[in-house]
């Protein structure tokens, strides 16, 4: 899957995206700010991971996010671990990006499978 991929699949599981023509229109996960990127080629945002996969992280929908590249760049920098923040910080960082996650979550219809053949 590409980048336009993976962000349009997160998009469309966060309330405050809606599709615009071409792009994806919402607001960034971390500073709430608008933010726009192109579904095809995810031009415009970065796909975040709210845990780090180097602390745990996983590629679940819930755990990713749309932001965009500065953001993503400014977390990076504050959790740099050669600044040596307490793991304690950070889990009440992510807590509150998952939470926020949660609470704009929105369920998407899965695609409809034809009904297993014999199977009346
Ligand atoms: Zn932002």
């Amino acid at each position: 899957m590409n980048q336009g991929e993976i962000l349009s699949r997160v998009a469309a599981t966060d309330g405050t995206f809606r599709r615009e023509g071409p792009n994806w229109v919402g607001k960034c996960l971390i500073c709430n700010g608008p933010l726009a990127f192109d579904a095809r080629t995810g031009e415009g945002a970065t796909l975040e991971h709210i845990r780090a996969r180097s602390r745990g992280g996983g590629q679940d929908l819930a755990n990713l996010a749309v932001v965009h590249d500065r953001c993503n760049g400014e977390k990076g920098r504050r959790w740099d671990p050669r600044k040596r923040r307490s793991q304690e910080e950070y889990d009440t960082f992510v807590a509150r990006l998952l939470n926020r996650r949660q609470e704009r979550w929105r369920d998407v219809e899965p695609p409809r499978k034809p009904a297993p053949p014999g199977r009346t």
